[in-house]
């Protein structure tokens, strides 16, 4: 398929044959290059675009490139949704991206009782979903430590803003490790998103489709 060009391994491309993607979409054509070079990047995109592929299949591969054991309570990798909904179904892609992989996946989001979220983060996670306002709660409660994420990705930041997580948000990006990868999407990019895009990011490429 038109995906073995990006040197995904084959544990991932087995997955995405057994999705039935064979063609990347212009956003995963253009991203996935960039990430797997290590990249920070600013994308433009909406949802439906395939965005999620875009960015869960280059992380994949970096973690299960680059095992490590968990330490309790951290997250190698965390994705930041405005919606409990979206962050279901980012968790949802990883799952089915990385079914082959040996990488642990995990969500957090309001609504629900919290109790089920600490004991899913003792032992630590590869991977965690989460939603900026619970996110915050658990660090407070100190069942999580930020200081071992290498990958952060902020989705759909222009609805973060709408949803009023912007102190969230800051709070967040100050406790996370300066060296790091960070991604960024929004569907717009009006100026204070891209003000706060220039916060969180160290010389992205951009990808506008
Ligand atoms: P997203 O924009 O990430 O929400 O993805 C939109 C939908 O497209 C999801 O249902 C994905 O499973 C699907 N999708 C993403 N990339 C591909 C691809 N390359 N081939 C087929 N389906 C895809």
């Amino acid at each position: 398929t038109d995906f073995l060009q990006f040197g995904l391994g084959e544990r991932i491309e087995k997955a995405l044959t057994e999705a039935n993607y064979t063609v990347p979409t212009p956003i995963q054509r253009q991203a996935i290059p960039i990430l797997m070079k290590g990249h920070d990047l600013l994308g433009i995109a909406q949802t439906g675009t395939g965005k999620t592929a875009a960015f869960a299949l280059p992380s994949l591969d970096y973690l299960s490139q680059t095992y490590k054991p968990l330490k309790a309570r951290t997250s190698r990798m965390l994705v930041l949704a405005p919606t409990r909904e979206l962050a279901s179904q980012i968790a949802e892609s990883f799952r089915t991206y990385g079914k082959f992989l040996r990488l642990t996946i995990t969500t957090a989001f309001g609504g629900v009782p919290i109790g089920r979220q600490v004991r899913a983060l003792q032992r630590g996670v590869d991977i965690l979903v989460a939603t900026p306002g619970r996110l915050i709660d658990l660090v407070d409660q100190n069942a999580l430590d930020l200081s071992q994420v290498e990958v952060f990705v902020l989705d759909e930041a222009d609805q973060m803003l709408d949803l009023g997580f912007i102190h969230a948000l800051r709070r967040i990006v100050r406790i996370l490790p300066k060296k790091r990868q960070s991604l960024f999407f929004s569907a717009t990019m009006p100026p204070a998103i891209a003000e706060l895009a220039a916060q969180f990011l160290t010389e992205p490429q951009k990808v506008e489709v």
